[in-house]
């Protein structure tokens, strides 16, 4: 019986290829794959900057720190989110708030965001659930009112679409991270990107990446350098930005057939899903279902060959956050109701027409 994970990473000839051509050059990092890489990644968001990191978890930590957030201060972001999102927040020394989500897209609710500013609140992180955007109009406004910073968690949404924006353009935020780790929708194994319009934000970016490192002015022609912060090695290496010059050629091929797929789980399985918003058009990185006995099903799923994951255990009712903040069940119930019965299916742009049929089959067979 032939297996089928939530998520797969799609590597073909090319991108092999283009790994091996590194590993025959002179420079494995610190070389011209990672500026190359970078690029490309600017003129596809239409951002005018990108600094690449070792992951997008690293992303958001210096992306906070560059906004200066610090001990004391406050970061919003959403419930069902990967750790990171959060976590970036408590790295600098911040606490983190949560906004619930909203019902039919899962993703943070603008009208709940502002319920959680208080003097202290520095920052948002809304984070593109499944791939879709959020209402990022909407936080911008609540941002500018109240003077926050925005940062975007795109882990899940390279290839999205905010209304006339691509996700990473950074139109609505200061901004934006992405990230490569092989679950997410293009890979260089691990690694992240971060993307930004502000000059300012830059140059902080780069030098947090490398040990708050600068090398300026006379210091050009001689072994001098000087840190001037408390920065990271935190660098991507060539190897890795080749993959992703090459895996990012494949993205709107990979956003095509993830499409594709989401609309026949849509039409063929008519069980309750995520709705995508009108202003959205996602590379959905995710299918999320709901299921009233969701883990008898996850078990009886796994007995015929699919192996499903759930997406998200709300930060907030892990047991550090519990313990740190006094956070407790009841806090965030749209989100919490929403863990209680999602369940996410086979997405990847490997899956073949007979595959989506037989997954489906499987999943109709333990209704
Ligand atoms: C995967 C993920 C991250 C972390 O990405 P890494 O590259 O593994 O550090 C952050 N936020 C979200 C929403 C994610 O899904």
């Amino acid at each position: 019986m032939k297996v089928y994970n939530y998520g797969k990473q799609f590597l073909d000839d090319s991108d092999k290829k283009a790994v091996l051509e590194v590993l025959d050059s002179d420079y494995l990092t610190c070389g011209p794959k990672v500026r190359e890489f970078e690029e490309a990644i600017c003129e596809y968001t239409g951002a005018k900057y990108c600094v690449s990191v070792s992951s997008a978890t690293a992303g958001l930590h210096i992306a906070m720190l560059a906004l200066g957030i610090k001990n004391g201060d406050e970061a919003i972001t959403t419930p069902i989110t990967f750790l990171a999102s959060a976590n970036c927040a408590l790295y600098a020394g911040a606490s983190v708030r949560f906004a619930d989500v909203d019902k039919k897209t899962i993703n943070i609710n603008p009208n709940e965001i502002e319920k959680h500013i208080s003097k202290k609140t520095k920052v948002i992180v809304p984070v593109h659930f499944a791939g879709q955007s959020c209402d990022m109009e909407k936080i911008y406004e609540i941002a500018e009112k109240n003077n926050l910073s925005i940062i975007e968690d795109a882990a899940h949404a390279i290839g999205s679409n905010y209304k006339d924006t691509k996700v990473g353009s950074c139109k609505y935020s200061d901004m934006t991270v992405f990230s490569f780790h092989p679950v997410k929708t293009i890979t260089t194994g691990e690694g992240g990107a971060i993307t930004t319009n502000s000059e300012n934000l830059y140059k902080k970016l780069l030098a947090l990446r490398s040990h708050g490192m600068h090398k300026d002015g006379a210091m050009k022609q001689t072994w001098e350098y000087e840190m001037r912060e408390l920065g990271f090695n935190y660098r991507m290496t060539d190897i890795q930005a080749a993959l992703g010059i090459s895996q990012l050629k494949k993205l709107e091929s990979f956003k095509k057939r993830r499409r594709e797929i989401v609309n026949f789980y849509n039409e063929n399985l008519s069980l309750p899903h995520i709705e995508e918003a009108e202003f959205s058009n996602a590379c959905f990185h995710l299918y999320p279902i709901m299921i009233e006995n969701r883990k008898d099903f996850y078990f009886k799923a796994r007995e015929i060959g699919l192996n499903l994951q759930v997406h998200y255990i709300p930060v907030h009712l892990q047991p550090y956050y519990k313990e740190k903040f006094g956070y407790k069940k009841g806090d965030y119930p749209v989100a919490e109701d929403y863990y209680n019965h999602c369940i996410s299916l086979p997405l990847y742009p490997e899956l073949t027409n007979e595959d989506i049929v037989e997954i489906t089959k499987r999943i109709k067979s333990i209704l």
